[in-house]
C-alpha cells in the first residue's frame, strides 16, 4: 500500500481554461505557458489536453521544448528566457523552436553561431520590470543586427508587466508602444492578469499562465470562479489517524495549537514534503468528506492536523487540500502565498493521475 495522497489533474478543465483565455482575447493567438512542468501539473498531460487547440507553447528549457517536439507537437514553441549556450541555440534551430532574446550576450551568441536554419525570435524589452530585456530605445539596433545576421525568420517584440494584477500597466505599455509600434512587429505583452484586465494590451499573442491552471491572477479582485475558470489540480489525501483532545491538550510540533474544549482532531497524510506550505497557519481551509474545516497547528513533513469536531468522518475519510470544492487561491491566501507557488511546489513523491 502506498500513502493515500495524490494529485488529480483534469485535462478537460485545462482545455476549458485555455479556450476561455482565447475567448477573452479574441483576435489574438495565445501561447499556453507551460513552464515549470506546466506549473507543477505535468508538461505532457497538459500539452496533450491542448493538442488540437493550442496556438503555441512557451516554456524555459530547451529539453522541455524537445519533449514536446518528440511527442509530436508541431505548434510554435518559444523559450521565454532564450538560450543559455550555443548548443541550445542549435537544438532550437534544428527543431523549429523559437526563442526570446533579451540581452547583448544572447544577441552576440546568435550572430556568431552556426545554425542549420533560421529561427523565430522575440526581442524582449525591459519596460520597467528590470528583470530581463533590452532597453526599449535599443530596439532598432537589435532588430537591424538580427536582420543582418540572416539567422532569423519571424521577429516579434515582447515585454512583461510588473503590476498587471495591481496598479496597472500604463507606464510600461507606453514605453513599449513608443518603440514597438513604429517597428511594426508582432507584439506580445499580456500575462493572465493583463489578458483579463486590459484588452488594449492583447495585441498579436497573449501569454496566459496561471489562469490555464484555474488560479486567479488577482484573487483579491476576482476569484477564479468569477472569471469562469475551473480547477485543474486537486490535491487529495485521506485521514490516517484520529485523536480525541481534552481542553488544554496541544497538537503537533511546537504545540502551536491548544484545545480550549474537547475536540476531535484528524491526522492527514500530507505535509510539507508533499508540497503543502509549512507556513500555513491554524485556520487554513481544508475539506473533509466534502465538508469545510480548518487545519490545526504546525504542518509536519508528512502530516498535518485538521479539526474534525462536529464532522462526520474518521480514518479513511477523504480530504481535499485544494482543487475541486476548495480553490487553491483560498489556501494560498491563508498561507500568505499565491496559487502559483502551491502548484509549482507539488513534490515529486506525490503521484499525479489524470482525472
Ligand atoms: C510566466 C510568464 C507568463 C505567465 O504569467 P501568468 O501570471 O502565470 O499568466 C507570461 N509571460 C512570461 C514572460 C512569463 O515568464
Amino acid at each position: 500500500m502506498t500513502r493515500p495522497i495524490l494529485a488529480r489533474i483534469d485535462p478537460a478543465a485545462f482545455r476549458h481554461n485555455y479556450l476561455l483565455a482565447k475567448a477573452r482575447a479574441p483576435g489574438a493567438r495565445a501561447w499556453a505557458i507551460v513552464k515549470a512542468n506546466a506549473y507543477g501539473h505535468g508538461l505532457l498531460p497538459c500539452a496533450e489536453a491542448l493538442r488540437n487547440v493550442a496556438d503555441g507553447f512557451a516554456l524555459l528549457e530547451i529539453g522541455e521544448a524537445m519533449r514536446l517536439r518528440s511527442a509530436g507537437f508541431s505548434q510554435p514553441i518559444m523559450l521565454l528566457e532564450g538560450f543559455f549556450a550555443e548548443i541550445d541555440l542549435q537544438m532550437a534551430c534544428a527543431n523549429r523552436i523559437g526563442t526570446a532574446i533579451h540581452c547583448e550576450d544572447q544577441l552576440r551568441l546568435l550572430e556568431l553561431a552556426e545554425v542549420e536554419q533560421p529561427l523565430d525570435v522575440a526581442i524582449k524589452l525591459n519596460t520597467g520590470m528590470n528583470r530581463l530585456g533590452f532597453q526599449p530605445e535599443r530596439l532598432p539596433e537589435v532588430l537591424a543586427r538580427l536582420c543582418a545576421s540572416g539567422k532569423t525568420r519571424q521577429i516579434s517584440v515582447m515585454t512583461h508587466f510588473a503590476c498587471a494584477d495591481g496598479t496597472g500597466i500604463d507606464e510600461q505599455l507606453a514605453r513599449f508602444n513608443a518603440v514597438a509600434e513604429p517597428a511594426g512587429l508582432p507584439r506580445s505583452v499580456a500575462n493572465s492578469a493583463a489578458l483579463l484586465r486590459y484588452p488594449h494590451a492583447h495585441f498579436d499573442w497573449v501569454r496566459p499562465g496561471i489562469m490555464l491552471y484555474g488560479g486567479s491572477p488577482m484573487p483579491d479582485l476576482q476569484t477564479a470562479a468569477d472569471i469562469g475558470l475551473r480547477p485543474v489540480m486537486t490535491l487529495a489525501s485521506r485521514i490516517i489517524g484520529v485523536q480525541d483532545l481534552q481542553a488544554g491538550d496541544s497538537v503537533g510540533y511546537g504545540a502551536l495549537f491548544t484545545a480550549d474544549r474537547p475536540m476531535r482532531v484528524a491526522t492527514v497524510a500530507c505535509g510539507y514534503a508533499d508540497g503543502y506550505p509549512r507556513h500555513a497557519p491554524t485556520g487554513t481551509p481544508i475539506l473533509v468528506n466534502g465538508q469545510r474545516t480548518r487545519t490545526l497547528g504546525r504542518v509536519s513533513m508528512d502530516m498535518l492536523a485538521c479539526d474534525l469536531t462536529g464532522l462526520n468522518a474518521g480514518i479513511g475519510g477523504s480530504v481535499t487540500l485544494w482543487g475541486e470544492g476548495l480553490p487553491a487561491d483560498e489556501v494560498a491566501t491563508a498561507a500568505g502565498t499565491v496559487s502559483y507557488e502551491l502548484f509549482c511546489a507539488l513534490a515529486g513523491r506525490v503521484p499525479v493521475v489524470n482525472a
